[in-house]
């Protein structure tokens, strides 16, 4: 057994939408353990950005705990927060919309360089040069802005861009789901060689159960806030036991009905996405 490196207890997340307030996660459990892979699958609004945004501190939990290697980021002041910011990093579903435009690559790359202290212009080109190959770019890519790469480009250096705080746990959310299949499964196979070489932990949000199954140790799967179904993939996935994720696996199988009604986007698999 891997130690635990995130434990994630009771997490309630309650957004404000005018008077009302909306319990977007509701009392959420889980562990990660160093090294391997928890993938998180629901339908569409069940939290589960709400919960990665929660991870990274985009957004402060209303209670319950993040222990990250035993400290508890869930309700740590920003200036606490700061030297543990680069631990949990995130990539996310819109390629197109997370980089910064004005930026070139190896500043994309090299500004969490500069935060982690590396201070040397040379040193920090050489690191970004490093991370742009690992990620399956040419370095002559460093000088160019985001616009100039395609979306698939565009993810690697979203990833170059979280490798580069060197994190213990890289949270990715929906980050193939924009892509082409063979982009996609590109993409993907760089996440696991990565985690094959550096002993990466990655939560892996995704509503494709197909990439779910490739690439996760264990799963859990949410819905309208909880977790209604967890364990090992291969278990979970083969024989659901909740009728929720029979459902799921159901579509994800025969993506034209669910329950007789045409499912929603989430739950086609990868092959129909293109
Ligand atoms: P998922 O990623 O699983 O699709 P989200 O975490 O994005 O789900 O959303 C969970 C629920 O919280 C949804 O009902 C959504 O409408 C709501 N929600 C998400 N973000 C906000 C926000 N900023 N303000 C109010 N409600 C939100
Ligand atoms: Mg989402």
């Amino acid at each position: 057994m891997s130690a635990t490196l995130l434990s994630v207890e009771n997490l309630v997340v309650d957004y404000q939408v005018g008077r009302e307030t909306h319990r977007a996660v509701d009392d959420v459990s889980f562990e990660i353990a160093t090294g391997q892979t928890l993938a998180m699958v629901g339908e569409s609004g069940c939290g589960k950005s709400t919960i990665a945004k929660a991870l990274v501190r985009l957004i402060t939990p209303t209670s319950g705990r993040i222990v990250l290697n035993g400290v508890d980021l869930a309700a740590m002041k920003e200036r606490e927060l700061r030297p543990l910011r680069s631990r949990i990093q995130m990539v996310f579903q819109d390629p197109y919309g997370s980089l910064d435009p004005h930026l070139n690559a190896q500043e994309i790359v090299g500004e969490p360089l500069r935060l982690r202290g590396v201070r040397s212009k040379a040193a920090r080109h050489a690191e970004a040069a490093r991370l742009i190959d690992l990620v399956g770019l040419p370095t002559t890519a460093l000088d160019r802005r985001p616009q100039e790469f395609s979306g698939g480009q565009r993810q690697r250096i979203g990833i170059a861009r979280a490798l580069a705080s060197k994190p213990d746990l890289l949270v990715c959310d929906e980050a193939t789901s924009a892509l082409d299949v063979s982009v996609q499964a590109q993409v993907l196979a760089l996440l696991v060689e990565i985690q094959r070489e550096t002993g990466l932990t990655y939560l892996f949000i995704s509503h494709n159960l197909g990439v779910v199954r490739q690439l996760s140790d264990n799963v859990v799967v949410m819905s309208r806030g909880v977790i209604v179904e967890r364990g090992p993939t291969a278990g979970v996935l083969e024989a659901p036991r909740n009728p929720y994720t029979r459902a799921l696996r159901a579509a994800a199988l025969d993506p034209t009905t669910i329950h007789g009604r045409k499912p929603r986007h989430i739950l086609v698999p990868a092959e129909r996405i293109a």
